[in-house]
């Protein structure tokens, strides 16, 4: 196996856009209109002069968009070229609700030529795959998942798993590993801080990492796990779904939420810091909360960690573009440590090992 050092002649990239941003169930309306109201769902694209790999987090509501997107461009490229069919990753952090109820209008699922990897948690005492395929069930969904006309595979990550999505295809591998050139790489941590468990995933290519931490909620002076897992990441997207008086059941008419796994914008912030991660996008939001609201914890949230931004459906966030160099850290602190690039990805360890 070869590796490939990186070089300024070997021009990489790595794109982070929402699709969903919400917490628990959409919520569509004029309330919701600058952030969003579907449900998580995130794109990752990895490319390089050679190879381009799509990684998508999660199937909330936002993956309908999504999907309707993937089939456009491909369409758009068997024009050009004579067909480059769908190919994507599917990765879960877990299996609620508003994390899958947007799989059954996937529409890639229902291409022949689409071919498509899911990625599920191994949380469960149940299979995770027939856990999925209970979103798609009759008599709850006309199409079981199996009947869809989409190539499939399945695979289970542990936490102790890493994916290494490549030229050769995607699998699931354990430490000590050996990871080629080309290859996308996601860790895993898993948090018990969720109700029946949550995986957090760090993505990494050529360089470029960015720190999925949703459904997650916070400990007092931080998650010390996640902040090592997360060290030096480019980005941290980290759940931020309560004010803190919503959160301490000081909010009228809405019961405090300890417990129920989700995190403060104030939570989010001491990882962010403790962590020294470039930029930090609060997400998870919670469906009682409108603009106004959100743009408000936004603003505290800066107080506390500049570089922090409420993520909203459409934020794309480039790593890598040439225009990246010009403000892609605008608002970081200058000081703060920064993750060493490493020269080779051959044999390296989980962060979080
Ligand atoms: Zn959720
Ligand atoms: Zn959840």
């Amino acid at each position: 196996m070869t590796t490939q050092p990186l070089t300024s002649s070997h021009p990489s990239q790595l794109t982070l856009k929402f699709w969903g941003v919400r917490g628990s169930y959409p919520v569509p309306g004029s309330a919701t209109l600058r952030y969003g109201g579907n449900t998580p769902s995130l794109e990752i694209t990895a490319r390089n002069e050679n190879h381009t790999f799509t990684l998508i987090l999660d199937a909330g509501t936002g993956i309908i968009g999504l999907g309707r997107e993937l089939a456009q461009r491909a369409k758009a490229m068997r024009g050009q070229s004579g067909g480059t069919p769908i190919e994507a990753t599917l990765l879960f952090t877990h299996l609620h609700h508003d994390h899958t109820q947007g799989l059954p209008f996937f529409t890639p699922l229902m291409i022949p030529t689409a071919r498509l990897t899911f990625v599920l948690p191994d949380l469960y005492e149940q299979n995770p795959q027939e856990v999925l395929a209970g979103v798609m069930a009759s008599p709850t969904f006309p199409v079981a998942l199996a009947q869809t006309a989409s190539g499939k595979q399945f695979l289970t990550l542990r936490e102790t798993g890493v994916l290494l999505i490549g030229p050769e295809g995607v699998r699931a591998d354990y430490p000590p590993l050996e990871v080629p050139a080309n290859t996308l790489i996601v860790r895993a941590l898993r948090s018990y801080a969720h109700p029946q468990g949550v995986l957090i995933y760090r993505i990494e290519w050529e360089g470029h990492s960015i720190v999925i931490a949703t459904d997650t909620e916070g400990y007092v002076k931080g998650d010390q796990r996640l902040i090592r897992f997360a060290r030096g990441a480019d980005i941290l997207v980290h759940d931020a779904q309560y004010t803190d008086e919503h959160y301490l059941g000081l909010k009228p008419g809405l019961p405090s939420t300890q417990g129920f796994g989700h995190s403060t914008p104030a939570m989010a912030t001491e990882v962010a810091q403790q962590a020294g991660v470039g930029q930090l996008i609060l997400f998870h939001h919670d469906p009682n909360y409108d603009d106004e609201t959100l743009a408000t914890m936004e603003l505290l949230a800066q107080k506390r960690f500049p570089n922090t931004r409420t993520a909203r459906e459409g934020m794309e966030i480039p790593l890598g573009h040439p225009a990246d160099e010009d403000h892609p850290r605008a608002g970081a602190q200058k000081d703060k440590p920064r993750r060493p690039r490493p020269a080779q990805w051959v044999s390296q360890k989980p962060a979080h090992a």
